[in-house]
This record gives C-alpha cells, sequence and structure tokens, in this order.
C-alpha cells in the first residue's frame, strides 16, 4: 500500500498489507482479507496446508478499514462455509459491504464479544484505531494477531499513523491490555514479526505518548 506525502505525515509512506490463514482444530480461519485481488495468494496459502475455500470456516475482520475488508466479498465468493465475524462496533459496517451475490448462505456478521473464544482464539476488544478493532490471541500458541493496533516498520515496532486512528487515548488504553496479555509472538497487519515482541511493545508504550 502506498500513500502520498501529506496523507499519513509530511513524506510518501509505503507498506505491507497482510492477511493471515490459520489452520486450527476444527477449521482454516482467515483473518482480514486486504484490499481485494488477494485470492490467489490466499489460494496459495491454502494450497500450502493442504486446504480448499471450502475449508475455510471462519474469515475475521479486526477492523472496517479498507485495507483489511477490502477483499472480503472476493472471499466469501469463493469461501462458501465461512462464517464471518467482526468487533461489535464495526460489525455493521463490515456487514455493510458484503455483496449479496456472496457464495455463504448467511454473509451476516457475527459481533465477536470481547473475552470470547472460537476455534482456539480468544477475541480482545482494542479500540482506538477503530471503534470496533479486535485483536485475536491464539491461546494454544500464545500467538497474538495484533490487527492495527499496533505494528512494524523496519523492524522497529510503531503505532499505526495517527491520521487513521479514531481515538488515539483509547487506542493507548488497548495497546497496554495488549502488552498485559505477554504474547510469546505477535504478527502484525503491517510489518514483518520482530523478535521479543511483547518487550517491544512494553518499551513502546513506556518511550512514548502518541503526537496529537
Ligand atoms: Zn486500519
Amino acid at each position: 500500500m502506498h500513500l502520498p506525502a501529506g496523507v499519513a505525515g509530511p513524506t510518501e509512506i509505503s507498506f505491507d498489507v497482510r492477511c493471515f490463514v490459520l489452520p486450527v482444530a476444527e477449521g482454516i480461519v482467515v483473518i482480514d482479507t486486504g484490499m481485494g485481488d488477494n485470492a490467489t495468494d490466499i489460494h496459495r496459502a491454502l494450497e500450502r496446508i493442504g486446504a480448499g475455500w471450502d475449508d475455510i470456516s471462519d474469515v475475521v475482520i479486526t477492523h472496517a478499514h479498507a485495507d483489511h475488508v477490502g477483499g472480503l466479498n472476493e472471499v466469501l465468493s469463493r469461501a462458501g462455509n465461512a462464517l464471518v465475524w467482526a468487533g461489535e462496533a464495526d460489525a455493521g459496517a463490515v456487514s455493510a459491504g458484503i455483496s449479496s451475490g456472496t457464495a455463504t448462505s448467511e454473509p451476516k456478521v457475527r459481533a465477536a464479544a470481547d473475552g470470547a473464544s472460537f476455534r482456539g482464539l480468544r477475541v480482545i476488544h482494542t479500540p482506538g484505531h477503530t471503534q470496533g478493532h479486535i485483536s485475536l490471541l491464539h491461546e494454544g500458541e500464545g500467538l497474538l494477531f495484533a490487527g492495527d493496533a499496533v505494528g512494524t516498520m523496519n523492524g522497529v515496532m510503531v503505532r499505526p499513523p495517527v491520521p487513521f486512528t479514531a481515538d488515539p487515548a483509547e487506542a493507548e488504553v488497548s495497546l497496554r491490555n495488549l502488552a498485559r496479555l505477554s504474547p510469546r509472538r505477535m504478527l502484525f497487519s503491517h510489518g514483518a514479526e520482530i523478535p521479543d515482541a511483547a518487550s517491544r511493545l512494553r518499551e513502546l508504550i513506556e518511550r512514548s505518548a502518541p503526537q496529537q
């Protein structure tokens, strides 16, 4: 994704947009669907784990921003068995974007309650970036999918750009809640995984408050 100068700061920035295909005990969970035109990449990821579109049990949208939900119709047109989940406050926006031509018989978005667990994933409400932003903790692996609550750039943990964050103060509370989970690993919607992410997150929180 490429943002020209002036959109998220004085200089132009480029960053990657990640979705995840996660095999779980009873299904496959896709976390976020990118901006669209990702079907080939998602299909390749499914093939790598010996699965196909029909094996997708759930699609979880971390939040209703275009670079996370843009590919949802494309995914749902292929993943006929998938349930769709989003945080309560973002579920309406996610639902509004689903076209009627999807393969799922029930494309209605389920509201993922804070603390709820499904398929070994615990829902962590992390409002701030959007009101309904959620993160997911794979409890067995201690693996935290942070969404846009936090990301990395060039190997350094960073907050998402302030212009895209609805409530920076609330986002900060959410970051502290994530830090308390002390995840073994963290994966981000933007930016590669970095070692010892839980420590880096605590340092980020202590080091700097977001610029308003
Ligand atoms: Zn976002």
